[in-house]
């Protein structure tokens, strides 16, 4: 066959009814329709994205245009699933061939891809390098998308030597288009990844990393109490949703679980140090919205596609902006607000070092702990410096995160910064972080009494501050260069020679002034207030009735449950109230496939949360066929997902022809059907239902007579 031209046009009018048609969604992420197109006029691409930018579709569609099947490579079986299940949940036709499948059922599929019904094929890059060559004589392909594509890079942090192999893809398929795709963030990896897969001349986009949804906090030196109340205060916040724990060591996430199964909460432990099927089932207890928080090292969230988790703490500070990045990039991948907050003390900053000292490229890393610091303790806008690391340029501030929300307010601090220097000099540098907030505040210790500490002038001379207060200052004269950690001896404190020259010209020094966390008690009251339901707006109840429909429906289907919706689709569905199938069906996010499966017990959901109580009227049931006909549904089909007869549908699709409402019926009723009926009509009225109730379906005659009907009224007009 002849392919015509395609003109960019084209492509957009084709590629957004795909869209609204499928997913739901009425109009392109910036970006995407120039992806798509790029990819639909064969040009190799490279798609830099940061997590959540919507990177699927942009293969997607560009594979539903075509002909033949998208090959699509991930390293990430787990996720396969997922992302098959999420395409078929749209009426996609997609597969997925890996080694957690059976050999049979991977082989079903490898023999189903020659007959072309599958559009999408996920398979794992060692699995394609089998098939590769037999598939270049058999198949008709596409394109080809490599996601993760960073994993081809040996700067990457991800390396996979197989992706190295990836290259002969271009050997094999000159002609086949290639995506490269990948959320990260590294330059020297993005320019690697077009070379590594011998992209001919590629098209590059590079979205932004801003992930604007998500909030950005640090809470410094958070005691042991204060972390997990604050814990537990978001898991009350976002008790129908769910968040992340990242801690630094597998004993800290088993400690922060166990502390959080103590008080009742639903939670999973993950860490490298489980068996297989325990974290098997840790992740599948998560992702299906068994359990509210997983309590996890960063071995947690590679496979991870959950769209609605809402937060995400780091119980610890990572080592590097690009993890961090990585990590609060879990959080809100449907653009709905979402949550990261990190808890920071020397502790931390300790034990990286330590990391550090021990990894092989010492001064990279330790260059780069630093810049995690600095993002720690900064006073200007987190954002800014999130994506300044980026290379990225933001000319404003972002106004969500919490020094945006609560800049610091300065104060003379120089008496403070006195007390606490002297207490060092005259300690002659033999306490660390904590022993010298209990100096300064002449708290009874054994171990200052031992050291002789408490006879010293500055014992007690800090009485007037909190131990939080201390910490909050001294932090931060350790930030402004006066204080030093000796990593090497013992963590103690000691005093820099800025810091000794401050303190002998009794120079002043501004600090940020100390603002007390919401205290435990505080938190306590609000979690009480948060179970009155009265406390939540109308649309907050309504949205908690629509999660809980979700999750009924999730667990009848055994799908994780924002494969049935994405938390904005349901915002959208709070926002818009559709009381009936047709506006349901405009909400975005819900596509033609969802409407007609879901829209009965969402609508239901929502009328009964406005008191309607009359039932869904029958006039609406001749709308919603005329959506399934304009959905490409056969009558058939139609009867069986409404639940009615069949010839109830054929009285609906007369009406609507009657009406003028539906003025292309070829594919109801064919012309020798509709010449047959008339034919009786005209000459055996009497007998013609029982003649033709033996040639077609009952019903069908009632159309062709509202069809002649309809010729009739128009031929008229026509001439
Ligand atoms: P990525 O692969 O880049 O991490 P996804 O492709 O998973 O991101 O998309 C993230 C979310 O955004 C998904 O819920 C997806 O359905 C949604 N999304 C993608 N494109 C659009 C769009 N044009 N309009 C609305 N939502 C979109
Ligand atoms: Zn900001």
């Amino acid at each position: 066959m002849v392919q015509n031209v395609i003109t960019p046009a084209d492509i957009e009018s084709r590629a957004t009814a795909l869209l609204r048609r499928f997913y739901g969604y009425s109009s392109f992420r910036p970006m995407q329709l120039d992806i798509i197109t790029a990819v639909t006029m064969r040009r190799d691409c490279v798609v830099l994205m940061p997590t959540g930018g919507g990177k699927s579709i942009c293969y997607q569609i560009p594979a539903m245009m075509a002909d033949g099947v998208a090959i699509v490579i991930s390293p990430l079986i787990a996720l396969m699933k997922d992302q098959v299940a999420a395409l078929t949940a749209n009426g996609i036709p997609a597969a997925a061939v890996n080694s957690m499948q059976s050999d049979t059922e991977n082989r079903e599929i490898l023999e189903q891809l020659a007959t072309g019904r599958i559009k999408i094929l996920y398979i794992s890059p060692e699995r394609l390098l089998m098939e590769i060559d037999r598939w270049s004589t058999m198949l008709n392909i596409s394109l080809i998308a490599v996601d993760e594509a960073h994993c081809i890079s040996q700067w990457g942090h991800d390396f996979r030597p197989d992706y190295t192999r990836l290259a002969r893809i271009k050997e094999i398929y000159p002609h086949v288009p290639v995506m490269a795709l990948t959320a990260t963030a590294d330059r020297l990896t993005r320019t690697d990844i077009a070379t590594q897969l011998r992209l001919r001349d590629p098209a590059v986009f590079i979205g932004s990393f801003d992930r604007p949804n998500i909030s950005l906090r640090v809470i410094p030196n958070p005691g042991t109490k204060r972390r997990i109340s604050f814990i537990c205060s978001m898991i009350e916040r976002y008790s129908r949703d769910a968040g992340i724990v990242y801690c630094i060591s597998r004993k800290g996430a088993e400690s922060v679980h166990n502390e959080l199964l103590a008080r009742g909460y639903k939670s999973v432990v993950y860490h490298a140090g489980l068996s297989v099927t325990e974290r098997n089932s840790a992740q599948d207890k998560f992702i299906n919205g068994e359990v509210q928080v997983v309590c996890a090292t960063v071995a947690f969230g590679m496979g991870i596609d959950k769209s609605n988790i809402r937060w995400v703490i780091h119980n610890n500070m990572p080592g590097n902006i690009e993890s961090y990045y990585q990590e609060i990039g879990r959080a809100g991948r449907d653009g709905v607000k979402a949550e990261a907050i990190m808890f920071y003390s020397y502790a931390d900053v300790v034990t990286r070092q330590s990391f550090v000292d021990e990894s092989g490229q010492q001064s990279i890393n330790n260059e780069k702990l630093m810049r995690m610091k600095e993002f720690a303790e900064s006073s200007v806008c987190r954002r800014r410096v999130l994506l300044s690391y980026f290379n990225e340029t933001v000319d404003h501030d972002c106004g969500n995160c919490d020094v945006c929300l609560n800049p610091p307010e300065r104060f003379d601090g120089t008496i403070i910064a006195q007390k606490a220097l002297s207490a060092i000099i005259r300690t002659e540098g033999g306490a660390g972080f904590s022993m010298l907030n209990d100096i300064l505040r002449g708290m009874a210790r054994s171990d200052i009494s031992a050291k002789g500490f408490d006879r010293i002038k500055t014992y007690g001379a800090g009485r007037d501050l909190s131990r939080a207060e201390w910490n909050h200052y001294l932090s931060q004269l350790i930030q402004l260069g006066l204080i030093d950690i000796a990593y090497n001896d013992n963590n103690h404190l000691k005093i820099t020679p800025y810091g000794a020259t401050v303190l002998r010209d009794r120079s002043s020094v501004t600090l940020a002034r100390y603002i007390p966390e919401e205290s435990a008690s505080h938190a306590a009251r609000k979690k009480k207030a948060a179970k009155a339901e009265e406390v939540l707006s109308p649309a907050e109840r309504l949205l908690a009735e629509l999660k809980d429909v979700r999750l009924k429906l999730a667990r009848k289907e055994s799908l994780p449950p924002y494969l049935v919706f994405s938390d904005k689709t349901l915002l959208e569905m709070v926002r818009i109230e559709p009381l009936d199938m047709e506006t349901f069906s405009t909400v975005e996010g819900v596509g033609e496939k969802k409407t007609v499966k879901y829209w009965k017990p969402f609508v239901m959901a929502i009328r009964r949360f406005k008191g309607i109580t009359e039932k869904l009227g029958t006039g609406m049931s001749a709308e919603e066929t005329l959506l399934l006909i304009n959905a490409g549904y056969t009558l058939q089909q139609i009867a069986e997902v409404k639940g009615i007869k069949f010839t109830t549908v054929c009285s609906h699709v007369a009406q609507l022809i009657r009406e003028d409402r539906l003025t292309d019926f070829s594919s109801i009723i064919t012309r020798d059907q509709y010449m047959r009926v008339m034919d009786l009509y005209k000459n055996d009225r009497d007998n013609m239902y029982t003649i033709l109730d033996r040639e077609m379906p009952r019903g069908l005659p009632s159309i062709a007579l509202a069809v002649a009907d309809f010729l009739l009224r128009h031929k008229t007009n026509d001439e």
